[in-house]
């Protein structure tokens, strides 16, 4: 796929704006509408999904090249995917894929942000898109004694990522899920030194070929291993693995889960019960990769044929956004005695980003905090005492955001408040 490939989506956009909103027959009584971060901060056409379809456009017919604006505007989009979903309310066209596709003809092309070059160099010599980590990737499990995946035979590999691993605030939830899964008795094991990015962040900044040597390394290890299940619980580890895997034909038969959905499975198995009561309200985020993006990919090869309605041949089935994991980490949540969940207006498909996705967090930070921002201001308003959430990155700017608002909202990923109540 590139560029060139997306033409006919680009050029089925309408300018209608509907990318910018919920669907106005999703919106019940008075709460926020707006879906897209970029267009809500900058407030002019193309920085929102349709004005990326103009650009696109308008770069296939050299009526614009990747000047420094085009470059800023580019990278001012979490690729949360947020416009995608809104505009297949009622259209038939791909909105995001346009939209990574820029990023990666941009990065072939060689016009990159230096600050997105500076991650991208940490991931080729480290492995981490954490540049400047003084600790080592497995530290987080020292003393643990959980099995090495590859050198032991394991059902499943728990891959912890880079932020869980090498941000010391996230090891709560790598913890917490050892401690979920060994009181499972799961016969699981981590690749610890060995672990590697999963190269998802790589590819929503543009730099695919990165992605690619992740995937290819990732593939080969977990291979090698025999595991047939991998479980994660970061949201973009998830996207990786689950779906843009699956995309580039990388996947095989591995079964990937996020942690929610494996916990979800276990408590309903009677594996795992939660008997300690959490009286606490909570109200939860849904990430965009675990949720809209975390939808299964759909291949599809044909044609469209010509004329004013698409159509296509075969049959071509979009995705939507419809069936991302909402409800595991909702059902565990609830599966907690005294815990009451309690929902923001934009949820699922319509759920408002972290503001951490795409690169944001490294290359406009400032814009980062303003959407993580938002979702604190709007979790507040549902008057619960704590957001939770199931990725380490929205973990790590709510807490920046709550810090930077004042506020008393407490922020726990799901399965800490799981192994608290087991
Ligand atoms: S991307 Fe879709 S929703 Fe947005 S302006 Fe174009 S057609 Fe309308
Ligand atoms: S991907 Fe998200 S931030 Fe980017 S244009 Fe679409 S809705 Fe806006």
């Amino acid at each position: 796929m590139a560029l060139e490939d997306l033409r006919n989506e680009m050029e089925t956009c309408r300018r209608c704006s509907a990318c910018k909103f919920m669907p106005f027959e999703k919106v019940s009584g008075y709460q926020p509408v707006n879906v897209c971060p970029s267009i809500s901060r900058y407030n002019f056409h193309t920085y929102s999904g349709g004005g990326r379809m103009v650009n696109g456009v308008a770069l296939l017919e050299d009526r614009i090249g990747f000047s420094e604006k085009f470059i800023e505007v580019m990278y001012n989009c979490q690729v949360c995917g947020a416009c995608d979903v809104s505009c297949k309310y009622a259209m038939d066209m791909e909105v995001i894929e346009p939209i990574y596709e820029t990023r990666i003809k941009a990065v072939k092309e060689g016009h990159t942000s230096p600050d997105l070059d500076k991650v991208v160099n940490s991931l080729r010599k480290q492995g981490t898109m954490v540049p400047g980590a003084r600790i080592k990737r497995g530290d987080w499990a020292a003393g643990l004694g959980l099995k090495d995946c590859t050198a032991e035979k394991v059902d499943v590999i728990y891959h912890a990522g880079c932020l869980t691993s090498f941000n010391k605030d996230m090891w709560k939830q790598a913890k917490s899920i050892v401690k979920l899964l060994q009181k499972a008795d799961v016969d699981f094991g981590i690749a610890g030194e060995k672990e590697t990015c999963c190269g998802g962040r790589a590819y929503q900044m543009g730099y695919q070929e990165d992605f690619l040597n992740q995937a290819r390394k990732n593939m080969a290890m977990i291979t090698k291993s025999g595991a047939k299940t991998l479980v994660t619980g970061c949201a973009d580890g998830y996207h990786a693995f689950k779906v843009l895997y699956d995309k580039f034909d990388l996947k095989g038969d591995l079964e990937v889960l996020h942690v929610t959905e494996y916990l979800d499975n276990l408590i309903k198995a009677g594996k795992l019960t939660p008997k300690k009561r959490l009286d606490i309200t909570v109200t939860y985020h849904d990430p965009c990769h675990l949720g809209r993006l975390g939808e299964p990919f759909i291949h599809w090869q044909g044609r469209e044929v010509p004329g004013h309605i698409r159509i296509f041949e075969p049959r071509k089935e979009f995705r939507r956004g419809t069936y991302g994991v909402y409800e595991p980490p909702r059902a565990v949540l609830k599966s907690i005695p005294g815990l009451k969940l309690v929902e923001m207006g934009r949820i699922k498909e319509y759920a408002w980003c972290c503001g951490a996705g795409g690169g944001v967090s490294e290359s406009n930070p400032d814009f980062s905090m303003w959407t993580a921002l938002e979702r604190v201001a709007e979790a507040e308003a549902t008057e619960a005492q704590a957001i939770t959430t199931a990725c380490p990155w929205c973990v790590k700017n709510f807490n920046g955001a709550i810090k930077e608002r004042g506020s008393n909202l407490k922020v726990f990923d799901v399965v800490e408040l799981l192994a608290r109540a087991v």
